[in-house]
C-alpha cells in the first residue's frame, strides 16, 4: 500500500508537469473506484488550469479555481504523466488529458483509490478531523506527551492514530519505536517526555529519509518516474520476524497490536 512517502514522492515527480497546466478533458475508462469518481470532478475539472498540488495525510489535492481534485491511490494505485500516445493497459482507468500533449495516468489494479472532488473554501468530510502533518511544526515530542498522558493505549496505536498524526503507517510505526527503543506495547501514558521528543525526532527522520529514498519497495507502486525505492533493505524490524537484530543480533518478535502485525525487538526496546 502506497503509504506517506511514497505520496509525497508522487506529489513531488508530478507537480513540475501538473501545475500551470490546463487540464482539456478526462477520459473516464473505469469510473467504479473505492467510490465512483465524483460528478463535480467531471463536471468542473476540464478547462481548469492547475495552481498547486498539496499532499495532506496520503491524499493529494490538485487545486483549481473551481476546486480541488482529491485523489487517493488506495492500495494499488499510482499516478504517471505520460505522453498522450502512450498504450493504455487494462488497469488505467483514468487520463487527465494536459495542454501540455501529456496525459496524468491513472493505474490502479485493485480500484481502491479514489478521485474526489472539494469544493473551493471548504474541507472534504474525509480530511476534516485529521491530526497534524508528522513532518510539521505541530507535531513534537510534547504534543504526543500531553496527548498520551492517562491513556492506557498501547504507544504504537496512538502513534498510527490518524486523529493523532497523520501517515505513520505500520512501517514507519515499527521503525520509529525501534529508533526509539520503545516497546510497542507500552502504555502511551506511561512514555516520558524525554522518550516521546526521541520518539518524534525518529519519526520525522525515518519518514524524510524515505522520501529522500523514493519511498519503500512495495509490491504494487511505481514511483512517477518508474523507479522504486529500495528503503526495504534498511528496514531495521518491521518484516524481519526471526531475523537477528541489526543492533544486538536478538531475533526479532511478531506480535499482532490492533490487528496489525507488529515487529521489535525483546532486548533493544522497553
Ligand atoms: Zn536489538
Amino acid at each position: 500500500m502506497p503509504e506517506l512517502p511514497e505520496v509525497e514522492t508522487t506529489r513531488r515527480g508530478l507537480a513540475p508537469h501538473l501545475v500551470g497546466r490546463r487540464v482539456d478533458k478526462l477520459i473516464v475508462r473505469q469510473p467504479r473506484l473505492r467510490w465512483p469518481i465524483a460528478p463535480e470532478l467531471i463536471a468542473l475539472l476540464p478547462g481548469q488550469r492547475v495552481d498547486d498540488i498539496e499532499r495532506r495525510a496520503k491524499y493529494l489535492l490538485v487545486h483549481t479555481q473551481a476546486g480541488s481534485a482529491l485523489l487517493h491511490l488506495g492500495m494499488s494505485g499510482s499516478l504517471r504523466v505520460l505522453p498522450e500516445t502512450t498504450p493504455v493497459g487494462s488497469h488505467d482507468h483514468i487520463d487527465w488529458r494536459l495542454d501540455s500533449g501529456q496525459v496524468l495516468r491513472y493505474t490502479d489494479p485493485r480500484r481502491f483509490g479514489s478521485q474526489l472532488w472539494q469544493n473551493a473554501g471548504e474541507i472534504h468530510p474525509l480530511l476534516a478531523g485529521l491530526g497534524p502533518e508528522p513532518l510539521g511544526d505541530d507535531f513534537d515530542g510534547d504534543y504526543l506527551w500531553h496527548l498520551s498522558r492517562e491513556r492506557k493505549t498501547a504507544v504504537k496505536l496512538l502513534l498510527m492514530d490518524q486523529k493523532i498524526v497523520v501517515g505513520v503507517g505500520n512501517i514507519y510505526a515499527a521503525e520509529a519505536l525501534f529508533a526509539a527503543g520503545i516497546h510497542p506495547s507500552r502504555a502511551a501514558g506511561q512514555v516520558s517526555r524525554a522518550r516521546y521528543a526521541v520518539l518524534a525526532v525518529a519519526v520525522k527522520q525515518i519518514l524524510a529519509y524515505a522520501i529522500g529514498r523514493g519511498g519503500t519497495t512495495l509490491r504494487d507502486f511505481i514511483s512517477p518516474d518508474g523507479q522504486p525505492g529500495y528503503f526495504e533493505q534498511e528496514l531495521f524490524v518491521y518484516g524481519r520476524s526471526g531475523q537477528p537484530c541489526r543492533k544486538c543480533a536478538t531475533p526479532v518478535k511478531v506480535i499482532t497490536l490492533g490487528q496489525r502485525s507488529t515487529f521489535f525487538c525483546p532486548r533493544c526496546q522497553h
